[in-house]
């Protein structure tokens, strides 16, 4: 399928090209030593991606440790009390191991670390989802973990930090500058460049540089693959559009790549957070310039300096100044439209999933309900197929705490 002049046939082929581009997106902007590292996971992950006890061992432990497929489920009162005729799905990642998609492509880095020969992973986490599933991959192979975290994080994430502990991680504090995400990502690039012969740096999105993009992309497309299957067979149709919330955009990207080559419309969700004021909101494909962070070139929100904005979301897994290359390059070929959606909008959705459907979603994932929600009004007629990435329990005080019961 071809859409604003880009041929959708053979796309994964195509893009990223040897180089790590999407168009004028992706790349590497970093150190030659750590580019040297980079280009070793690229050529580990390209001889081990097509052998087939890689697969054979991956397809296993998606079945049998992460409980894959994860369900698609329909939302039948969520439908009705629209009532148009709109009928709403969701793909079920909040059933994933651990709560959360994330699993999906930290289960595959770290196999890769293994496969390559490492003795530890290096990870660096904000709110801590990362870390966790980090943590639970390196468990899980027996590989040491250290999770970089900034002390302010640290304190504002203690049930994440213990489950990190409990699972036998070891947790670093980072307390330069500002002592949140930032300062840890560089704390934990540092590291890694001094250490790379015995580790791996795992990144936590579809972001930083190739082939990190590139391999989460393609470790998290099993949602997009799997939920295609199941929907077909639940109702004998594609869904008209799909919907996803974009962070660094792993999610989002896994489900996409299931439905490129259709003819089904594609929603990326992005935080308005308070409002469009920068500051405010972490909207950074809506409201942001190209620019390079981060080790990739891709669309970000810029400060005076231009460096990388602060930012704000009430979900802190979007709470990031950029997105994947690659949802930079299907925004400017328009081949997935991306838009926005509020706190507020936000929290009613969350509640809304959770009392007509008895799914509490992630407060991530409620972004992309609300989204559901908003244009299943808008289409009249139709169906539409929404990425609920993860569960809400870890909102659950926080919410309750801040908006009251809705
Ligand atoms: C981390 C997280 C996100 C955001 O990350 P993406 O890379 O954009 O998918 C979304 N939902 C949940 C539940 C998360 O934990």
């Amino acid at each position: 399928m071809k859409h604003n002049g880009i041929e959708f046939d053979n796309y994964f082929k195509n893009y990223p090209d040897a180089n790590g581009y999407y168009g004028k997106f992706g790349g590497s902007y970093i150190t030659e030593d750590l580019k040297r590292a980079m280009d070793e996971i690229t050529a580990a992950y390209f001889t081990i991606c097509k052998s087939s006890k890689f697969i054979g061992e991956l397809r296993k432990i998606r079945k049998e440790f992460q409980g894959r497929p994860t369900p698609v489920s329909y939302l039948e009162r969520l439908s009705n009390s629209i009532g148009n005729g709109v009928q709403l799905y969701v793909k079920r990642e909040d059933l994933n191991h651990t709560g959360a998609h994330k699993l999906n492509h930290c289960m595959g880095e770290v196999l890769l670390a293994k496969y390559m020969g490492k003795k530890k992973v290096i990870a660096e986490t904000g709110a801590g989802q990362h870390g966790v599933a980090m943590a639970t991959a390196a468990a899980y192979f027996g590989l040491e973990c250290d999770i970089y975290m900034g002390s302010v994080d640290i304190k504002k994430q203690a049930p994440n930090v213990a489950r990190m502990k409990i699972l036998g991680a070891n947790v670093v504090e980072v307390t330069d500058g500002l002592a949140t995400l930032k300062e840890a990502v560089d704390a934990a690039f540092e590291a890694y460049s001094k250490d790379y012969k015995d580790c791996i740096y795992c990144i936590g999105s579809v972001v930083g540089p190739h082939p990190f993009p590139m391999m989460v992309r393609d470790f998290q497309s099993v949602v997009g693959i799997e939920a295609r299957e199941q929907f077909l067979s639940m109702t004998g149709e594609l869904p008209d559009a799909v919907v996803a919330c974009v962070g660094g955009g792993s999610n989002a990207m896994g489900m996409f790549s299931g439905f490129l080559n259709d003819p089904v419309d594609i929603y990326g969700v992005e935080p308005l957070g308070r409002g469009p004021k920068l500051g405010d909101h972490a909207a950074s494909l809506k409201y942001g310039t190209e620019g390079v962070m981060h080790g990739f070139n891709s669309i970000m929100l810029k400060d005076e300096n231009g460096d990388p904005a602060p930012v704000y979301s009430v979900a802190s897994g979007l709470d990031y100044p950029s997105s994947g290359p690659e949802h930079a390059f299907l925004h400017t070929s328009g081949r997935v439209k991306y838009d926005v959606i509020s706190d507020d909008e936000t929290i009613d959705a969350f509640f809304t999933l959770s009392r007509l459907e008895g799914i509490i979603p992630a407060i991530e994932s409620s972004h992309a309900v609300a989204y559901g929600i908003k244009l299943a009004k808008e289409m009249g007629k139709g169906s539409i197929l929404i990425n609920l990435s993860g569960r809400g329990d870890k909102d659950m005080d926080y919410i309750i705490e801040k908006y009251g019961i809705r």
